[in-house]
């Protein structure tokens, strides 16, 4: 099968199969073979590593994988394109494609199944409307995964490597810096896409640390407590944790214990470091109820 990282190659391909876009799987198929170069590049791909590619689409960036890597998982939801990706996959004996909801798959189990004995690497032009719920989920379910390399939204790719004191800042930024050490790669124009989005894109490299930046004695709760802070953006971090009624401490435990880190009644949360959220939450978690 011809290379299919160009327009006319993916509008016969999909003129072939009479394929019909999908707004609601965010699908916007590469058509930039340099693109396409520069994402299994900077994914540092080689003969040992095992892929798993999210949204495989029509196959177009998995060809690219499958000559770099040792294996490939692509995992696509949408039926219709299965057909395509089989004839499209055929010459390749490296490559298992499932049909599936990433959201819904077990990937430890997956993982075991396969038989894979590394960790994987994640490389996707991720559907939009889910980036961060996958890249969440990727994460805080531990599977062994060593990086995750993804075309984003530029506008949440900036979240994800930004610190206390901008816009940007938020629950995103801090769970993807505890876990993972964040580098942008490649800015995308739209026009590399078919259909164009309506934004630019960028794709991020998010090498997992071995162990994080700071220690928590409960991870959960630490999140619980970013979200909180976030959630209610204008409010103090007190009143934020507080109302947000799952995190078992009174207002008077919130401010005792700020007083003991020496900080105000009144402070925000997205003044807060990484290793200051960490802090509270380990002397949040020793107090609750
Ligand atoms: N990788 C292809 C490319 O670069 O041309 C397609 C990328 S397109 C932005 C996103 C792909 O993810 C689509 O093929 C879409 O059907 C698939 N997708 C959307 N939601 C998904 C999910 N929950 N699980 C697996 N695949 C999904």
């Amino acid at each position: 099968m011809a290379n299919l990282g160009n327009y006319k190659n993916t509008a016969e391909v999909l003129q072939k199969y009479q394929f019909r876009m999908q707004k609601k799987y965010g699908q916007n198929f590469l058509i930039d073979t340099n693109i396409l170069h520069k994402i299994v590049e900077a994914a540092q791909i080689t003969k040992e590593d095992c892929v798993l590619e999210i949204g495989p689409g029509i196959g177009t960036m998995t060809q690219h994988l499958a000559e770099a890597a040792g294996r490939v998982i692509a995992v696509e939801i949408d039926k219709e394109l299965i057909p395509i990706l089989e004839e499209t996959l055929a010459p390749y004996g490296n490559i298992t494609l499932l049909h599936a909801d990433i959201l819904k798959v077990d990937l430890q189990k997956l993982s075991e199944e396969q038989g894979i004995d590394r960790p994987f690497k994640v490389v996707a032009n991720l559907p939009y409307y889910i980036t961060t719920p996958i890249i969440m989920e990727l994460f805080e379910s531990h599977v062994p995964l060593e990086s995750i390399t993804v075309m984003v939204q530029s506008e949440v790719a900036d979240r994800m490597q930004v610190g206390p004191g901008t816009k940007d800042y938020g629950a995103l930024s801090l769970a993807v810096q505890y876990f993972a050490k964040p580098e942008v790669m490649v800015r995308v124009p739209a026009s590399c896409f078919m259909p164009r989005p309506n934004v630019d894109s960028t794709v991020i490299r998010l090498t997992r640390h071995d162990n994080p930046p700071v220690e928590v004695e409960d991870e959960a709760y630490l999140f619980a407590i970013v979200r909180a802070s976030f959630n209610q953006r204008r409010k103090t971090l007190v009143n934020g944790l507080v109302n947000a009624g799952n995190l078992g401490v009174s207002k008077e435990q919130v401010e005792d214990v700020l007083g003991q880190m020496g900080l105000s009644k009144t402070v925000r949360g997205e003044t807060f470091t990484l290793e200051r959220f960490a802090e509270l939450s380990n002397r949040l978690g020793r107090v609750k109820g």
